[in-house]
Protein backbone atom coordinates (compact mmCIF):
# COMPACT_ATOMS: atom_id res chain seq x y z
CA UNK A 1 0.00 0.00 0.00
CA UNK A 2 1.20 3.13 -0.90
CA UNK A 3 0.99 5.56 1.52
CA UNK A 4 1.64 8.71 -0.22
CA UNK A 5 -1.87 7.95 -1.97
CA UNK A 6 -3.82 8.79 1.38
CA UNK A 7 -4.22 12.72 2.61
CA UNK A 8 -5.94 14.31 5.30
CA UNK A 9 -9.74 14.21 4.89
CA UNK A 10 -10.74 17.55 4.39
CA UNK A 11 -14.16 17.46 2.55
CA UNK A 12 -16.61 17.85 5.59
CA UNK A 13 -19.70 17.72 3.66
CA UNK A 14 -18.83 13.89 2.24
CA UNK A 15 -18.51 11.95 5.51
CA UNK A 16 -22.17 11.71 4.97
CA UNK A 17 -21.72 9.40 2.19
CA UNK A 18 -20.59 6.52 5.09
CA UNK A 19 -23.74 6.26 7.36
CA UNK A 20 -21.07 5.32 10.23
CA UNK A 21 -19.19 9.01 10.05
CA UNK A 22 -22.78 10.48 9.14
CA UNK A 23 -23.81 9.37 12.76
CA UNK A 24 -21.45 10.31 14.15
CA UNK A 25 -21.97 13.30 16.98
CA UNK A 26 -20.41 16.28 15.73
CA UNK A 27 -18.15 17.08 18.98
CA UNK A 28 -17.14 13.52 18.05
CA UNK A 29 -16.25 13.77 14.03
CA UNK A 30 -14.64 16.86 14.97
CA UNK A 31 -12.11 15.11 17.45
CA UNK A 32 -11.99 12.27 14.77
CA UNK A 33 -10.95 14.54 11.92
CA UNK A 34 -7.12 15.01 12.20
CA UNK A 35 -6.94 11.17 11.91
CA UNK A 36 -9.50 10.74 8.89
CA UNK A 37 -7.37 9.63 5.59
CA UNK A 38 -9.16 9.83 2.17
CA UNK A 39 -8.08 8.20 -1.25
CA UNK A 40 -9.96 7.10 -4.48
CA UNK A 41 -9.46 3.85 -4.85
CA UNK A 42 -9.44 2.28 -8.27
CA UNK A 43 -11.02 -1.06 -9.00
CA UNK A 44 -9.23 -3.60 -7.59
CA UNK A 45 -7.60 -1.99 -4.93
CA UNK A 46 -6.79 -4.44 -2.99
CA UNK A 47 -6.47 -4.14 0.90
CA UNK A 48 -3.72 -6.55 2.03
CA UNK A 49 -4.19 -8.98 4.92
CA UNK A 50 -1.18 -7.69 6.85
CA UNK A 51 -0.65 -5.90 10.03
CA UNK A 52 0.00 -1.95 8.43
CA UNK A 53 -2.81 -2.68 6.31
CA UNK A 54 -5.22 -3.69 9.56
CA UNK A 55 -4.33 -1.32 11.76
CA UNK A 56 -7.08 0.59 10.46
CA UNK A 57 -10.76 0.97 10.11
CA UNK A 58 -11.99 1.43 6.59
CA UNK A 59 -15.11 3.55 5.60
CA UNK A 60 -16.48 3.40 2.20
CA UNK A 61 -17.44 6.77 0.84
CA UNK A 62 -18.67 5.82 -2.99
CA UNK A 63 -16.62 2.63 -3.31
CA UNK A 64 -18.09 -0.55 -2.80
CA UNK A 65 -15.35 -3.62 -0.75
CA UNK A 66 -15.68 -7.52 -1.88
CA UNK A 67 -14.61 -9.05 1.49
CA UNK A 68 -13.76 -12.56 0.02
CA UNK A 69 -12.62 -16.14 2.14
CA UNK A 70 -9.90 -17.74 0.23
CA UNK A 71 -8.84 -21.55 0.83
CA UNK A 72 -5.29 -22.67 0.46
CA UNK A 73 -6.08 -24.36 -3.01
CA UNK A 74 -6.70 -20.39 -4.02
CA UNK A 75 -10.53 -20.93 -4.37
CA UNK A 76 -12.07 -17.92 -3.16
CA UNK A 77 -15.77 -16.98 -2.78
CA UNK A 78 -17.55 -13.20 -1.19
CA UNK A 79 -18.09 -13.22 2.59
CA UNK A 80 -19.25 -9.72 2.47
CA UNK A 81 -19.83 -7.01 0.36
CA UNK A 82 -19.60 -3.32 2.39
CA UNK A 83 -20.36 0.05 0.88
CA UNK A 84 -21.58 3.29 2.53
CA UNK A 85 -23.48 1.52 4.80
CA UNK A 86 -20.86 -0.11 6.54
CA UNK A 87 -17.27 0.12 7.60
CA UNK A 88 -14.46 -2.62 7.61
CA UNK A 89 -11.03 -3.64 9.77
CA UNK A 90 -12.65 -3.36 13.07
CA UNK A 91 -10.39 -6.92 13.92
CA UNK A 92 -8.00 -3.75 14.55
CA UNK A 93 -9.62 -2.49 17.78
CA UNK A 94 -9.93 -6.03 19.26
CA UNK A 95 -6.27 -6.66 18.82
CA UNK A 96 -6.68 -8.55 15.79
CA UNK A 97 -4.17 -8.10 13.11
CA UNK A 98 -5.84 -9.83 9.94
CA UNK A 99 -8.89 -11.22 8.75
CA UNK A 100 -7.67 -14.19 6.73
CA UNK A 101 -8.26 -12.78 3.73
CA UNK A 102 -8.24 -9.46 1.69
CA UNK A 103 -10.73 -6.79 0.45
CA UNK A 104 -10.92 -5.93 -2.58
CA UNK A 105 -12.86 -2.93 -4.22
CA UNK A 106 -15.20 -4.61 -6.95
CA UNK A 107 -15.94 -0.87 -7.73
CA UNK A 108 -13.72 2.14 -7.27
CA UNK A 109 -14.73 5.59 -5.40
CA UNK A 110 -13.75 7.48 -2.46
CA UNK A 111 -12.57 6.18 0.74
CA UNK A 112 -11.92 6.95 4.34
CA UNK A 113 -9.55 5.36 6.57
CA UNK A 114 -9.13 5.73 10.56
CA UNK A 115 -5.69 4.76 12.55
CA UNK A 116 -6.74 2.49 15.31
CA UNK A 117 -4.75 4.15 17.57
CA UNK A 118 -5.73 6.64 18.60
CA UNK A 119 -9.04 7.51 16.21
CA UNK A 120 -10.61 3.72 17.12
CA UNK A 121 -9.71 4.40 20.61
CA UNK A 122 -11.86 7.83 20.37
CA UNK A 123 -14.87 6.00 18.56
CA UNK A 124 -15.40 3.35 21.20
CA UNK A 125 -15.44 6.18 23.77
CA UNK A 126 -19.06 7.21 21.56
CA UNK A 127 -21.36 5.09 22.96
CA UNK A 128 -24.24 5.64 20.36
CA UNK A 129 -21.18 4.44 17.73
CA UNK A 130 -20.31 1.44 19.61
CA UNK A 131 -24.22 -0.11 19.38
CA UNK A 132 -24.49 1.14 15.88
CA UNK A 133 -21.45 -1.00 15.21
CA UNK A 134 -22.07 -4.04 17.43
CA UNK A 135 -25.73 -3.47 15.50
CA UNK A 136 -24.22 -3.52 12.19
CA UNK A 137 -22.15 -7.05 12.99
CA UNK A 138 -25.05 -8.74 14.23
CA UNK A 139 -26.71 -7.71 10.57
CA UNK A 140 -23.95 -8.87 8.91
CA UNK A 141 -23.75 -12.54 10.38
CA UNK A 142 -27.51 -12.57 9.62
CA UNK A 143 -26.30 -11.63 6.14
CA UNK A 144 -23.55 -14.43 6.32
CA UNK A 145 -26.23 -16.75 7.66
CA UNK A 146 -28.52 -15.97 5.10
CA UNK A 147 -25.75 -16.58 2.46
CA UNK A 148 -25.05 -20.03 3.14
CA UNK A 149 -29.22 -20.70 2.73
CA UNK A 150 -28.98 -18.87 -0.06
CA UNK A 151 -26.41 -21.05 -1.84
CA UNK A 152 -28.32 -24.01 -1.44
CA UNK A 153 -31.79 -23.34 -2.13
CA UNK A 154 -31.90 -20.05 -4.69
CA UNK A 155 -31.13 -20.16 -8.49
CA UNK A 156 -27.87 -18.63 -9.70
CA UNK A 157 -30.45 -16.16 -11.85
CA UNK A 158 -31.53 -15.11 -8.62
CA UNK A 159 -28.73 -14.99 -6.73
CA UNK A 160 -27.07 -13.14 -9.84
CA UNK A 161 -30.01 -11.03 -9.46
CA UNK A 162 -29.97 -10.39 -5.98
CA UNK A 163 -26.08 -9.63 -6.07
CA UNK A 164 -26.85 -6.84 -9.06
CA UNK A 165 -30.19 -5.37 -6.87
CA UNK A 166 -27.21 -5.03 -3.82
CA UNK A 167 -24.69 -3.49 -5.57
CA UNK A 168 -27.28 -0.64 -7.07
CA UNK A 169 -27.92 0.14 -3.97
CA UNK A 170 -24.68 0.57 -2.48
CA UNK A 171 -23.48 2.64 -5.55
CA UNK A 172 -26.37 4.21 -7.00
CA UNK A 173 -25.55 4.00 -10.24
CA UNK A 174 -26.87 1.46 -13.34
CA UNK A 175 -22.86 0.71 -14.46
CA UNK A 176 -20.37 -1.65 -13.55
CA UNK A 177 -17.71 -2.52 -14.89
CA UNK A 178 -17.51 -6.48 -13.55
CA UNK A 179 -16.57 -9.86 -15.71
CA UNK A 180 -18.09 -12.71 -15.84
CA UNK A 181 -15.22 -14.31 -14.19
CA UNK A 182 -15.71 -12.00 -11.37
CA UNK A 183 -18.60 -12.75 -10.68
CA UNK A 184 -18.03 -16.23 -10.77
CA UNK A 185 -15.42 -16.07 -8.32
CA UNK A 186 -18.02 -13.83 -6.09
CA UNK A 187 -20.52 -15.94 -6.05
CA UNK A 188 -18.67 -19.03 -6.17
CA UNK A 189 -19.68 -20.96 -9.28
CA UNK A 190 -18.13 -21.49 -12.57
CA UNK A 191 -17.60 -18.33 -15.05
CA UNK A 192 -20.44 -20.07 -17.71
CA UNK A 193 -22.48 -20.52 -15.61
CA UNK A 194 -22.62 -16.62 -14.48
CA UNK A 195 -22.48 -15.94 -18.62
CA UNK A 196 -25.83 -18.26 -18.85
CA UNK A 197 -27.84 -16.80 -16.18
CA UNK A 198 -26.46 -13.41 -17.69
CA UNK A 199 -27.92 -14.18 -20.85
CA UNK A 200 -31.04 -15.01 -19.36
CA UNK A 201 -31.21 -11.42 -18.03
CA UNK A 202 -30.04 -9.77 -21.19
CA UNK A 203 -32.47 -11.32 -23.30
CA UNK A 204 -35.79 -10.52 -21.12
CA UNK A 205 -34.07 -6.49 -21.51
CA UNK A 206 -33.24 -6.41 -18.12
CA UNK A 207 -29.62 -5.95 -18.50
CA UNK A 208 -27.22 -5.31 -21.58
CA UNK A 209 -23.28 -6.44 -21.51
CA UNK A 210 -20.45 -5.59 -23.22
CA UNK A 211 -16.64 -6.90 -22.19
CA UNK A 212 -16.52 -6.08 -19.00
CA UNK A 213 -19.21 -3.85 -18.40
CA UNK A 214 -22.25 -4.22 -17.53
CA UNK A 215 -25.29 -2.20 -17.55
CA UNK A 216 -29.05 -2.50 -15.12
CA UNK A 217 -31.81 -1.57 -17.72
CA UNK A 218 -34.25 -2.33 -16.18
CA UNK A 219 -33.58 -2.28 -12.22
CA UNK A 220 -37.50 -2.36 -10.95
CA UNK A 221 -37.32 -6.33 -12.90
CA UNK A 222 -34.33 -6.99 -12.11
CA UNK A 223 -34.96 -6.22 -8.18
CA UNK A 224 -37.98 -8.95 -8.82
CA UNK A 225 -36.03 -11.43 -10.72
CA UNK A 226 -34.35 -11.39 -7.29
CA UNK A 227 -34.46 -14.25 -4.78
CA UNK A 228 -36.31 -13.84 -1.48
CA UNK A 229 -33.17 -13.30 0.22
CA UNK A 230 -33.47 -9.32 -0.77
CA UNK A 231 -36.78 -8.63 1.17
CA UNK A 232 -35.58 -10.48 4.35
CA UNK A 233 -32.48 -8.39 4.19
CA UNK A 234 -34.58 -5.64 3.85
CA UNK A 235 -36.36 -6.50 7.07
CA UNK A 236 -33.28 -7.16 9.40
CA UNK A 237 -31.53 -3.95 8.26
CA UNK A 238 -34.85 -2.33 9.24
CA UNK A 239 -35.15 -3.90 12.50
CA UNK A 240 -31.43 -2.97 13.53
CA UNK A 241 -31.52 0.38 11.71
CA UNK A 242 -35.41 1.81 11.96
CA UNK A 243 -34.13 5.28 11.18
CA UNK A 244 -31.86 4.46 7.74
CA UNK A 245 -34.19 2.20 6.06
CA UNK A 246 -35.97 4.33 4.07
CA UNK A 247 -32.44 5.70 2.31
CA UNK A 248 -31.15 2.41 2.28
CA UNK A 249 -33.75 1.05 -0.15
CA UNK A 250 -34.75 4.37 -1.76
CA UNK A 251 -33.27 4.16 -5.16
CA UNK A 252 -34.87 0.44 -5.13
CA UNK A 253 -37.51 0.87 -7.93
CA UNK A 254 -40.92 -1.63 -7.25
CA UNK A 255 -39.48 -2.30 -3.67
CA UNK A 256 -42.47 -3.56 -1.89
CA UNK A 257 -43.31 -2.77 2.16
CA UNK A 258 -41.16 -5.11 4.07
CA UNK A 259 -43.35 -8.32 4.67
CA UNK A 260 -44.13 -10.13 7.89
CA UNK A 261 -41.74 -12.83 9.20
CA UNK A 262 -44.29 -15.80 7.96
CA UNK A 263 -44.55 -13.88 4.22
CA UNK A 264 -41.17 -13.79 3.93
CA UNK A 265 -40.60 -17.74 4.46
CA UNK A 266 -42.99 -18.56 2.11
CA UNK A 267 -41.84 -15.95 -0.45
CA UNK A 268 -38.00 -17.77 -0.08
CA UNK A 269 -39.38 -21.02 -0.14
CA UNK A 270 -41.70 -20.55 -3.80
CA UNK A 271 -38.19 -18.80 -4.74
CA UNK A 272 -36.52 -22.04 -3.81
CA UNK A 273 -38.47 -23.91 -5.59
CA UNK A 274 -39.38 -21.92 -8.97
ZN1 LIG B 1 -31.34 -16.09 -1.94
Amino acid sequence: MNAEQWRLHDHLSSRSDNHFLKSLPEDAYLRLRPFLETFDVPNGYVIPNTRAAYSYLYFPLTCVLNIQGELTDGATTEVATIGRYGFFGVNAMMGVSGMGGSAIAIHGGRMVRLRNLPGGSILMSVPSIVRDMLRYFVFRNHLATMAVICQRHHSLEQRLAHWLTMMRIQTRIDDLDVTHEQLGRLLGVRREGVSEAMKHLEVAGIVSQTRGHLHLADPSRLRHHACGCLDESRAIHAKFFPNRTLDFWELLPGSAPAAAPNERRESACVNARG
